[in-house]
């Protein structure tokens, strides 16, 4: 088969690669129905993350299970499923605590952009759905493996609640899917910070009430004055910048909460900024494996419709322009079809 590879800065290929194989009676190997190009991706496509050598790329996926190991129980071959760009054994003191992307037995996905894939630890990684769904609901199923999943956590983290005053910060797929997020949980308030005209159409239809176009100090203030100079109950930061996060903090009012998400680069905090901000903190690599089947579900009952984050469609062989696009903020998110 044809998979795609990162070589370096702005050189993605689309190239013959081994096929997947079970490997350990664990795995499941599946036959992808849609994959994406994350924002993640764009750190090391852009340089900005060193990679150490040619690197198979992809970590979001939905598909159809073609074959599993023998010590695998709880999905089958035939079965359509979901998995987390985490894998995780579900059964680990982490998992059970909820924090799968922490599993003690946790590997990052990757090689997920190619028509076949790998999962390792399936029973606890993949989720199936009771039947094969509905094609044009791959994309919806699709956004629950990383990015739903993750803006759903940075509400979650933020606590929040019904008739909560929300601010997102970010207005790249996982920020706007946060709006939607913020949205179900019951949020009153939810101001999206954004400066990009189709997101902030997008932000409103998932839910945002307000828009703020500033950023920084001016985003700050902006924010302490819609909050009558107070800041706002949840902040959710999607971006993973030193800007960012200190504008997260800074939006935020005292006993209120930072839910954090975006990968950090470069975000250093400092110990008394912290300790006057009076802030609840928490974040990182969301564990979407939590969250899955209640995701699942809210896709397939037509709850939500996540998949709109994709404004553009491509087959897999133009896997570089999907790049390119969404280097060039041209495209919120690629969808890749098989
Ligand atoms: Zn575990």
């Amino acid at each position: 088969m044809r998979g795609t590879v990162l070589y370096g800065p702005g050189d993605v290929r689309f190239e013959d690669r081994e096929d997947p194989r079970i490997e350990k009676p664990t795995d499941a190997v599946i036959r992808i129905a849609a994959t994406c190009v994350c924002g993640s991706d764009l750190w090391p496509y852009r340089g900005l993350q060193p990679i150490d050598g040619p690197t198979p790329m992809g970590h979001e996926y939905c598909g159809v299970v073609e074959e599993v190991g023998s010590a695998v129980r709880s999905v089958k071959p035939g079965q359509f499923v979901v998995g987390s760009f985490a894998t995780s054994d579900n059964t680990c003191p982490n998992c059970l605590h909820g924090y799968q992307s922490s599993c003690v037995h946790r590997e990052f996905m990757t090689r997920a952009q190619a028509p076949m894939l790998r999962v390792p630890l399936a029973d606890g990684t993949l989720v199936p759905t009771k039947d094969v769904p509905p094609d044009d609901l791959a994309p919806s199923l699709l956004t629950t493996s990383d990015v739903l999943g993750t803006g759903w956590f940075a509400a979650d983290a933020a606590n929040v609640k019904p008739g909560s005053t929300v601010v997102v910060v970010g207005d790249g797929a996982v920020g706007l899917l946060a709006v939607l997020s913020a949205k179900q949980m019951g949020a009153e308030r939810i101001i999206a910070m954004s400066r990009h005209e189709k997101r902030q159409r997008l932000a409103r239809e998932f839910g945002a009430t307000d828009v703020v176009t500033e950023r920084g100090d001016e985003g700050v203030a902006r924010i302490v004055d819609m909050t009558n100079g107070i800041g706002a109950d949840s902040v959710l930061e999607c971006v993973g910048t030193p800007e960012s996060m200190m504008q997260a903090v800074h939006c935020t009012r005292k006993g209120g909460c930072v839910g954090y998400v975006g990968v950090p680069h470069g975000v250093e905090l400092k110990g008394e900024d912290l300790f006057f901000a009076h802030v609840h903190l928490h974040g990182g690599p969301a564990p979407v494996r939590r969250y899955l089947p209640e995701l699942i579900d809210l896709v397939l009952n037509g709850t939500i419709n996540p998949g709109k984050v994709f404004d553009l469609v491509l087959p897999l062989d133009q896997v570089a322009e999907g790049y390119r696009a969404m280097d060039e903020r041209r495209a919120i998110k690629t969808l890749l079809r098989p």
